[in-house]
C-alpha cells in the first residue's frame, strides 16, 4: 500500500517558513518521541543552517514512547550544534513549561535579560501535540487553528510569560515520507489523517512489525503463542482474541484493525518507539515504492 499524502505547495511553504524564520531568534520543533526523525521536516534543518537559528527540539508524547529509545534520541540530538532537547509527556506538560522557556532563553542568550523578548517560531506536524503545548505555555486555551498541511492559515503571535513570543504558522508542516515504512509508522501513530490510509493495511503492518521488535507487547494481549506465524495468521488470531467475529465465524477485519490501532495509540500495548537513531527498527516490506524509497517527495497537489 502506498500511503497517499499530499504535501501541498512545498516551495510556497518553504518560502513562508524561511520568511518567518528570518524574523525570529530560534525555532521550537515539536516532534513525536515515538518517531522523531520521521516527524522532523528536513526543510527546517536546511533553513536553520542557512539562517543560523538555534533549535529546541521537544520530544513530545514521551509517555507513549519506549524510555530507553527516547534517551538514545536525546543523546543523538544533543550532538547537533545549536540544539537543546527536552522530553515532554501528557502529565508533565504544565509542570515543565518553565523548563521549556528556560531552554529558549539559554539558546538565545543575547535576547535575555533586557527589554528584548525571545521570539520563537513553533513547528510540528499535525497531531504531534503542538496546540496542547502552546496552551500549556500560554497558560490559557487558545482557539485551535485547523492544521491542514499545505493550507496556510494566518500566523498567530502568542505572548508567553517571561518575555517570550511564540510565532505559530499553522498548515506548513507535514512529514516527509521517504518510504512505505515511514508511511505506515505515521499512520500507526495517528499523524496521518484518517482518510489517507486503510486501517486494515496499517494494522497488518503493525502486527508484523510488533512481532519483530516488541513481541511481548502483542503476545499476551492478542493470545499469540507463536509469533513466527505469517502476518495474516497473526492478524486473524488477534481479531478472534478481540472478539471481532461476524456471522459465519468470519473475522471482522475492519473492526479488528481499528481496535489494534486504538490499542497502539493508547499505549495499551506498552510504551513503543517506532524508530531509533540508528534506523534499526525498520521492516523489510519487500516492495518499497521505488520513487518514495529514492527520497522523492510525493507529487505536489492542490488541496481540495
Ligand atoms: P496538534 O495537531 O499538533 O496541535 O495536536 P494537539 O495538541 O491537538 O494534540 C493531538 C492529540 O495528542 C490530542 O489528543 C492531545 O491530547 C494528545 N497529546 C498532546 N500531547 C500529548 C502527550 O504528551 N502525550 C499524549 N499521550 N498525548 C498527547
Amino acid at each position: 500500500m502506498a500511503i497517499q499524502w499530499f504535501p501541498g505547495h512545498m516551495n510556497k511553504a518553504k518560502k513562508q517558513i524561511a520568511d518567518t524564520m528570518a524574523k525570529v531568534d530560534m525555532v521550537i520543533e515539536v516532534l513525536d518521541a515515538r518517531l522523531p526523525r520521521i516527524t522532523t521536516n528536513p526543510l527546517i534543518h536546511e533553513l536553520r543552517l542557512h539562517r543560523q537559528r538555534p533549535s529546541l527540539k521537544i520530544l513530545n508524547k514521551a509517555d507513549l514512547a519506549d524510555p530507553a529509545v527516547t534517551a538514545a534520541w536525546v543523546r543523538h540530538f544533543k550532538q547537533e550544534a545549536e540544539t537543546e532537547v527536552i522530553t515532554l509527556d501528557e502529565a508533565g506538560k504544565l509542570r515543565d513549561t518553565g523548563k521549556v522557556l528556560a531552554l529558549c532563553r539559554k539558546l538565545v542568550p543575547h535576547r535575555t535579560g533586557g527589554e528584548k523578548p525571545v521570539r520563537a517560531m513553533i513547528l510540528g506536524v499535525p497531531n504531534v501535540g503542538k496546540s496542547t503545548l502552546i496552551n500549556a505555555l500560554a497558560k490559557r486555551k487558545l482557539a485551535k487553528v485547523a492544521d491542514t498541511p499545505g493550507v496556510t492559515q494566518s500566523q498567530q503571535r502568542i505572548e508567553l510569560p517571561e518575555g517570550t513570543i511564540l510565532v505559530d504558522t499553522p498548515g506548513m508542516m507535514w512529514p516527509k515520507i521517504n518510504s512505505n515504512n515511514d508511511g505506515y509508522k505515521l499512520a500507526l501513530s495517528g499523524t496521518i489523517g484518517r482518510n489517507a490510509f486503510d486501517a486494515v493495511d496499517v494494522a497488518w503492518y503493525a502486527m508484523g512489525w510488533l512481532a519483530l521488535h516488541y513481541p511481548e507487547a502483542i503476545r499476551t494481549r492478542y493470545k499469540l503463542p507463536d509469533l513466527s506465524e505469517p502476518g495474516d495468521v497473526l492478524f486473524e488470531r488477534a481479531a478472534r482474541a478481540l472478539g471481532c467475529v461476524q456471522s459465519g465465524n468470519r473475522i471482522d477485519a475492519q473492526k479488528a484493525a481499528e481496535r489494534i490501532l486504538v490499542d497502539f495509540r493508547g499505549a495499551v500495548l506498552g510504551r513503543i518507539s517506532l524508530e531509533r537513531p540508528d534506523n534499526s527498527l525498520d521492516m523489510d516490506l519487500g516492495e518499497e515504492d521505488p520513487e518514495a524509497a529514492a527520497g522523492e517527495a510525493a507529487p505536489e497537489a492542490e488541496q481540495p
